[in-house]
């Protein structure tokens, strides 16, 4: 039996990270979440007080950072120069210096050639925006996963209640305009992926049909 790619794009809070990280448990497979180095650039870019509308200062912290991605009791670890960044990555000011970095072709760039080094073995879920379309479009399944912008910040608000619901929405709907805008590896759906709505699904039916889908593509 081949071990498969397997592709999830997606535009934020649809559950792209939830579901890939179910199917990859799934399968038995690598999860890569390249949403994370977007992430990861974005911090070390405010922490250094860089401006992420500088594409040379960026990208140069974008090439010399190591990354190093951990598994712990089925958590996602994500270590960069050695310093685990896990939560640190989480915050919303750092979402949206990730997809203000994320524009920069040299940043792009800069995070392609790992991204696709542990794509190139298969056996793996990587979840992002442009991995179907640019990362690998070779995948031998490409998921599109989407939910409608209502539910999507409906759950980033479960995670932050603390927050104003509309300001939620607001900020959510920029970062989908600024990803499904810019010129470089733009958030869309590749031709050949299978696009799902998980509006209203639990996570669970979500994973169990990337499964199935998966399981046909691979031959069991
Ligand atoms: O998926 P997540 O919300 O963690 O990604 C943070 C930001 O990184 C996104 O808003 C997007 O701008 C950027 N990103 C990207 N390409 C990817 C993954 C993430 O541009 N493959």
């Amino acid at each position: 039996m081949v071990e498969i790619t397997i592709a999830v794009d997606g535009p934020g809070s649809s559950g792209k990270g939830t579901v890939a990280r179910g199917v990859a448990e799934a399968l038995g497979y690598q999860f890569v979440d390249t949403g994370a180095m977007y992430r990861a650039v974005g911090l070390l870019s405010l922490r250094s007080g860089l401006d992420v509308r500088d594409e040379g200062a960026t990208s140069l912290l974008a090439q010399r950072l190591q990354f190093r991605f951990a598994f712990d009791g089925g958590r996602l670890r994500v270590e960069v120069d050695g310093e685990d960044v896990t939560s640190a990555i989480r915050g919303e000011d750092v979402g949206a210096a990730a997809s203000a970095v994320a524009v920069h072709p040299a940043v792009r760039g800069a995070l392609l050639g790992l991204q696709r080094y542990l794509g190139a073995a298969g056996g793996v879920v990587m979840d992002g925006r442009d991995i179907g379309t640019v990362v690998l479009p070779d995948a031998e399944l490409k998921i599109f996963l989407d939910a409608s912008l209502e539910e999507r910040a409906r759950r980033r608000w479960l995670e932050h209640p603390e927050r104003d619901f509309v300001a939620v929405r607001d900020e959510l709907a920029a970062r989908d305009l600024q990803d499904t805008t810019r010129a470089v590896a733009p958030l869309r759906c590749a031709a050949d992926a299978v696009r799902l709505d998980s509006t209203g699904v639990p996570v669970s039916d979500v994973v169990d049909r990337i499964v199935q889908l998966a399981r046909s593509r691979r031959g069991g």
